[in-house]
């Protein structure tokens, strides 16, 4: 008799003790969400990834976090060990936005909804939302800085410039050319802006997986070939870890005095290497896009898709995936450079002084 009673005990002690490790990392029966992030190599989308589990845990919910380190097979089998432990919905910022039709399918099969987080997916209809900041704008902030800068609108010029796209595969990139382009053209046109590689085109100038290095050597081999006697005004960079590849390389070529200024360079993310370098007065500008605000809107999406109801949205028609227009939530960027630093990343707690080197 005694033995029966012992292990019924054991039991409802072991039961106790699982539902009290259950709710530390939130209520599996108010949901479950997958968090799939591209790359822990670049800040943003670590912070992108804290933001969003922390927010999702205090609201009740349990969450899985997971970063691919680029490799696009990562990011499949994470997901598909989302779908296996029984996630209710998965918030995805994809490596590459084209490979994910069939693990999106799999995922809608199992009544699992999916939303694009930053970077649309494309080729799938199974796409219930998609929460990003206004690409377009960003290439139209990163150019207009160029434009003021240069003092273009006021006729100056004719002025060197060299292009820098993002990567091919990232639906992102294109969005940042385009804006950037819708600035920059008209005075490639007129002659004002000179690109003396004449390479302008997005397939020229991408640069896969956004790698500085990458960048860093298109850089050497650009002025190698283009500015022995030349001297470079102005470079589109779409995103600060080019920006940081373009910066030494062009160190490397003896710009950075007061002889030979840097050129203006653009960026994106207002990661802290570059918003030190622009402290430092090396990188001139970078979009910042306060992951905070992305990560509030992507759980305020997933709640509503898991209470099914209809989520809020700002924009229904630039984002078509090749099979449907997402409905989406864009975010403002905003423009940073020495000028607002302070204000924009500093007191809206972004950074600290200390750690971006302002006294
Ligand atoms: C994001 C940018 C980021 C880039 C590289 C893009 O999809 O929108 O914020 O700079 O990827 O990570």
């Amino acid at each position: 008799r005694g033995l029966p009673g012992l292990l019924i005990a054991v039991l409802l002690l072991a039961l106790t003790a699982c539902n009290l490790a259950e709710s530390q990392t939130g209520d599996a029966e108010k949901g479950y969400v997958g968090l799939a992030m591209p790359t822990k190599s670049s800040e943003r989308w670590v912070a992108d990834g804290k933001n969003m589990e922390r927010l999702f845990q205090e609201k009740g919910y349990k969450t899985d976090l997971q970063f691919a380190e680029d490799v696009i097979e990562n990011q499949i089998s994470q997901i598909e060990n989302m779908i296996t432990k029984g996630v209710d919905v998965i918030v995805i910022a994809s490596i590459d936005g084209n490979t994910l039709t069939d693990v999106i399918k799999k995922a809608h099969d199992q009544g699992i909804k999916v939303i694009a987080y930053d970077r649309l997916i494309r080729n799938t209809e199974h796409l219930s939302y998609y929460a990003t900041f206004d690409n377009f704008q960003v290439g139209v902030q990163q150019a207009s800085y160029i434009e003021e800068k240069l003092g273009l609108k006021e006729g100056k010029g004719p002025f060197n410039i060299e292009l820098f796209g993002g990567s091919p595969d990232d639906n992102n990139a294109y969005f940042f050319y385009d804006g950037a382009m819708s600035v920059l053209k008209p005075y490639m046109d007129s002659g004002k802006l000179v690109v003396r590689s004449k390479q302008t085109t997005m397939a020229q100038i991408a640069t896969l997986r956004w790698d500085g290095a990458l960048a860093q050597s298109r850089m050497d081999n650009l002025i190698s070939a283009n500015y022995s006697s030349e001297n470079l005004d102005a470079v589109l960079s779409p995103y600060d870890g080019i920006s940081i590849g373009i910066i030494s390389s062009l160190k490397g070529v003896g710009y950075g005095t007061s002889a030979k200024p840097l050129p203006i360079i653009t960026g994106q993310d207002a990661e802290l290497a570059s918003i030190k370098s622009i402290v430092a007065g090396e990188q001139t500008q970078t979009v910042f896009k306060d992951t905070r605000q992305l990560a509030e809107q992507a759980v305020k999406m997933a709640e509503s898709v898991l209470k099914g109801e209809e989520a809020e949205v700002n924009d229904t028609e630039s984002y078509d995936n090749g099979i449907k227009v997402v409905p989406a939530y864009l975010l403002p960027p905003v423009s940073v450079d020495a000028s607002n630093v302070e204000k924009e990343v500093v007191e809206t707690g972004y950074y600290s002084k200390e750690e971006i080197g302002l006294k």
